[in-house]
């Protein structure tokens, strides 16, 4: 007989006061508060009032360059992506902390923050190998109770520019490396037939998934998505490829916007956001129409690349929700939906668009469903996303494992 997990007092996404049940992992059911009795040798987590939500997930994490919690440094990249590129690779071994040590904080912060599922691309170069997979391969080891953590074997550098990354990316697959990675195979490899063969054949190759960085806009990014979709139905990849910031969506007219997302949608290619500023936040509305699986993601955090990112996905829900330029309570509801259940259907896999239903529902908090989840102050999901209160107990299956921003 497996024992069961009460969670006294709660309110699912800030709905009546209730009791959650949990056993083996998953939630057993939900009953009004003051209802459900503890088992004998159960463990009770007081759940103080608190809004229950599905904990989050950080579908867009670079664990590899984080510099969270060391000193802070001046920005010293040159202008453009090559610019940032270049200012990584010439820094990233100088850090005051180990790859690995890194890691395993900004994962800790992230955990602290309500997340227990992350997906993190770690660069592979001929410069550094897999120096820094290994890194964020070791942060997971540390991390392993609290969350569930896939890594991407990421070709920052390209793959054509940079010969010698395709053998490391199968390498990378071979020591633990959960898909393979790509980026921009027009805009940086300049040369996307022969790019989009070596991502797909890996994948093919290791039986993984993709999850490709696409920040080429417009007509380009458009041509490059199309290159992608072709070889998903060649190869029958359906539900096994995520476009990261595919800015296309941002920036073709709405007509070409509608027949791609029903492309995405047929062959349930999922997308990941990270919440930019400008003319590249995705069309959330039109996406939800299509029901495309979407994630939020925090990116690099702290690092070579940018001062911004503090571990704290609520935090990267409010900025989703302001670059997205919202106001109404089930919109904003609706974003923390996509940095909750819709990341999780991404990670852990999946069909449908979870963070699509309308907020009546109970969005990842039904009985069945996996028992990760974060309890926070506040009066209203919004209002939370508003205060983004530090008042938080993160729960893995039937335990907590952080508590008002610190790991137990
Ligand atoms: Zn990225």
């Amino acid at each position: 007989m497996t024992t069961a997990t009460l969670i006294k007092n709660v309110r699912p996404w800030a709905g009546e006061p209730s009791d959650i049940v949990i056993e083996g992992g998953r939630i057993a059911k939900v009953v009004p508060a003051g209802n459900a009795t503890p088992d004998a040798d159960g463990s009770v987590i007081d759940g103080r009032g608190h809004i229950a939500l599905p904990s989050f997930t950080d579908t867009h994490a670079h664990l590899d360059s984080t510099r969270l919690g060391l000193p802070f440094r001046p920005h010293t990249a040159g202008p453009g992506l090559e610019g940032l590129i270049e200012n990584d690779r010439a820094n990233w071994r100088s850090a005051e902390e180990s790859v690995s040590e890194r890691a395993t904080y900004t994962l800790d912060r992230t955990i602290a923050s309500g997340a227990t599922t992350v997906r993190s691309h770690a660069q592979v170069d001929t410069l550094s190998g897999l120096d820094r997979i290994e890194g964020v391969l070791a942060a997971r080891a540390a991390h392993q109770a609290r969350a569930t953590v896939q890594v991407v074997a990421f070709p920052q550098a390209g793959i054509i520019r940079d010969r010698g990354t395709a053998d490391l990316l199968a390498a990378a697959l071979s020591s633990g490396a959960d898909l393979v990675g790509g980026i921009d195979p027009c805009g940086l490899d300049r040369n996307p037939v022969e790019h989009l063969d070596t991502v797909f054949g890996l994948a093919e190759r290791h039986q993984v998934g993709v999850d490709l960085h696409l920040h080429e806009t417009g007509e380009l990014g458009a041509f490059t998505l199309d290159l992608i979709f072709d070889r998903v139905r060649a190869l029958a990849m359906h539900g096994m490829v995520t476009v990261s910031h595919a800015f296309a969506l941002a920036t073709l007219t709405p007509d070409r916007v509608e027949a791609i997302a029903s492309q995405l949608a047929e062959l349930d290619i999922a997308l990941t956001t990270i919440a930019p500023a400008g003319r590249r936040t995705l069309p959330l509305d039109l996406l939800a129409r299509h029901a495309v699986r979407v994630g939020l993601g925090q990116d690099g955090m702290r690092d070579y690349w940018s001062p911004f990112g503090d571990g704290d996905m609520l935090g990267r829900t409010w900025q989703l929700a302001f670059v997205s330029q919202l106001r109404r309570d089930d919109l904003i509801e609706r974003c923390v939906a996509v940095a909750t259940v819709g990341g999780r259907a991404i990670v852990e896999g999946g069909g449908g668009a979870a963070w699509t239903a309308n907020s009546e529902e109970p969005r990842g908090l039904a009985p069945g469903d996996c028992a990760d989840l974060v309890l926070i102050a506040g009066e209203t999901v919004t209002s939370a996303v508003m205060d983004r209160p530090p008042s938080r107990i993160v729960v893995r299956r039937d335990r907590v494992v952080a508590e008002d921003g610190v790991l137990v």
